[in-house]
């Protein structure tokens, strides 16, 4: 995963290149590296750290005039991230520059076989020697570099989206995918080339998102010639209009960017059902899933597939099918799934959730169940992304870039569509009574409203997380649809906080992790009004009895968990089916204040990226 910049045209590169890294930094920040060609020399200049880093090293470069250049910022793969690690990689030659984002797989022979013919190395990298095996092929044939690289690729196993610059080409970037992102942006007698369309958006608002397999050569002067890597077919390059627009991106007055996007809930929740739910008339309308009406009402099962965050959702919405349409519902980790041979059969349904639509191994999950026959329906956030294309229907979250590590708004959005899609079928199906169809639709199209009282428990989970910032352990407990919020809750304050916490099904805590409980540990219990409110109240007894320290999320109004949780957070009455909408809320809220007073880097926490494109 790692976000890489290119540029071609008549504007200086360096400040473009840059501007454009800083917008792609939460793919990937672990190093940064540019390279610039004045038509004599190039300028190559790369550091491990962020792209701010690099800027100050960069510095002899900045008054640069090239108008030709390339930039990485780097989540590592194949050796440690250091500044020799870092890319750009430059062949033996001395001629040929990569930025590569992927893993070449079969890096090992190849590199084995490039040493065998007098190739040195100086990284750890997959990415060098997929340089040097494009120079190897270009010299072994005097080949111009465009047909080196088709043919180098044809033989890597892999994914990549690479920029190949040949100094001896000086009028072209040569560009391709498989299985990672690649945006070019046309603009009037210049090129930028992207991980998405970010970095150029104020330039161009012309797009063009090459599938897996395709390349191109982008070359000053000349209509862009699309070619498929395998057999060389020309492709018509298909230009869209952007609508993303540079203020959906930058943190909009914001501390980080997570916050921001915990605040865009309400809106996002609304752009999400936008056109789709229309609760006034009694119809859900969703494309993906009216032209498909058929799979889905014959489904004898559903399989969802995700990762992290999206396997959570994934859990919510296995209670919502099942309660609502009545149709089992098995929930899979997509990394389990694609290595245990998993039974599939020709009349399930399998949808795949992924904020980024690049996940790898729901990826793979995907290939998988398409290959056994299975409908494959889609879930993501980003369009165009690789989820999107690969599976047979599917239904976008249109929540916004999410740049934040810590999913925030995906989760909901998520969440918003997944139960359109059961409300759908249900009313389909007759497996929810028409006055209940008709509250749920009414319940959440006020969601967005009730989301944003949700948000005004803002204050009190500062005053909260002042009390637990130190803790080094925490419980997280919710039963039915809250057991997963439970778990999110959890998820949410370990990755951005490294405090160590659980989610637990409020009920399992007495069959293990009651055991840790003492007056040091904080527990979250999810408790509203709704729900299994009565046996919650007395799990939380439990709890009390052994001086755990509770901080509870309930209904406002709430009097019998007031007596006895020591912090409770109020939020506003839902239906039990929708209420993770809502109790997850002061959770992230929570855990981004712990995250904040402990110095955390919320927006970018160790160790992790924000869609993880390899498994
Ligand atoms: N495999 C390459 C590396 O480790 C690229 C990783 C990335 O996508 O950032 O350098």
């Amino acid at each position: 995963m790692c976000g890489i910049v290119g540029y071609i045209g008549y504007r200086e590169a360096y400040p473009i290149v840059i501007k454009g890294l800083k917008r792609l930094e939460y793919r990937g920040y672990d190093s940064a590296g540019i390279m610039l060609f004045d038509g004599k020399e190039l300028g190559i200049s790369k550091t491990k750290g962020k792209v701010s880093d690099l800027e100050e090293k960069s510095k002899a470069l900045a008054s640069s005039k090239a108008t030709i250049g390339m930039g990485h910022t780097r989540w590592a793969t194949h050796g440690v991230p250091n500044d020799i690690n870092s890319h750009p990689h430059v062949s033996n030659s001395g001629n040929l520059v990569i930025i590569h984002n992927g893993i070449i797989e079969n890096y090992e022979p190849l590199k084995k076989e490039l040493i065998k013919r007098g190739y040195t190395f100086t990284s750890d990298t997959d990415t060098e020697v997929l340089v040097n095996l494009i120079e190897d092929v270009k010299k072994k044939d005097n080949l111009k570099i465009g047909k080196a690289v088709q043919i180098a690729l044809n033989q890597v196993v892999g994914a990549y989206a690479i920029c190949v610059f040949d100094k001896e080409k000086p009028d072209e970037i040569v560009v391709a995918r498989l299985g990672s992102p690649l945006a070019i942006g046309v603009g009037k007698d210049e090129f930028f080339v992207a991980s998405d369309a970010s970095p150029f958006i104020e330039y161009t608002s012309n797009a063009i998102y090459l599938e897996d397999e395709e390349m191109a050569i982008v070359r000053l002067n000349k209509p862009l010639k699309i070619r498929k890597i395998k057999d060389d077919s020309l492709v018509d390059p298909y230009v869209q209009e952007l609508q993303m627009n540079l203020e959906q991106i930058e943190k909009g007055g914001y501390d980080h960017f997570m916050l921001k996007e915990i605040y865009e809930q309400p809106n996002v929740i609304k752009d999400t059902y936008r056109g789709r739910l229309l609760a006034n008339e009694g119809i859900i309308k969703m494309a993906g899933v009216e032209d498909n009406i058929e799979k889905f009402l014959h489904a004898q099962r559903i399989l969802i597939i995700a990762c992290g965050t999206s396997w959570h959702a994934g859990l919510v919405a296995e209670y919502i099918f099942e309660e609502f349409t009545r149709i089992p519902v098995e929930v899979e980790y997509a990394s389990e799934f694609r290595y245990r041979n998993p039974i599939i059969h020709q009349d399930d349904v399998v949808i795949a959730i992924s904020q980024s639509g690049e996940t790898a191994d729901t990826l793979a999950a995907i290939k998988l169940a398409k290959e056994k026959g299975a409908f494959v329906f889609g879930v993501c956030n980003v369009v165009g992304s690789s989820i999107s294309r690969e599976t047979n229907a599917g239904a976008y979250t249109h929540a916004g870039p999410e740049i934040g590590v810590a999913s925030t708004k995906a989760f909901t959005t998520q969440i918003t569509v997944l139960t359109m899609i059961a409300l759908r079928l249900a009313k389909a199906k007759g497996t929810l009574s028409n006055s209940d169809f008709h509250r749920y639709l009414q319940e959440l199209e006020v969601i967005p409203e009730k989301v944003q009282e949700a948000l005004e428990t803002n204050d009190k989970a500062k005053e909260i997380a002042e009390k637990f910032k130190d803790a080094s352990n925490c419980l997280y407990l919710g039963r039915g649809y809250n057991f997963p919020v439970a778990l999110e809750g959890a998820l949410k304050l370990k990755e951005i906080s490294y405090i160590h916490a659980e989610g637990y099904p409020a009920a399992e805590m007495k069959h293990g992790p009651i055991a840790l409980i003492d007056e040091q540990m904080p527990v979250v219990v999810i408790a509203p009004k709704q729900g299994h409110y009565d046996k919650v109240v007395s799990n939380i007894q439990e709890i009390k009895s052994r001086s755990g320290k509770i901080i509870a999320v309930v209904t406002k109004g709430d009097i019998q968990v007031k007596d006895l949780a020591d912090h409770i957070i109020e939020i506003p009455e839902t239906s039990d089916a929708l209420s993770p909408l809502i109790t997850t809320i002061p959770l992230q809220l929570l855990s981004y204040h712990i995250a904040v007073m402990r110095g955390c880097n919320v927006d970018q926490p160790r160790n992790l990226a924000k869609s993880v494109t390899v498994e």
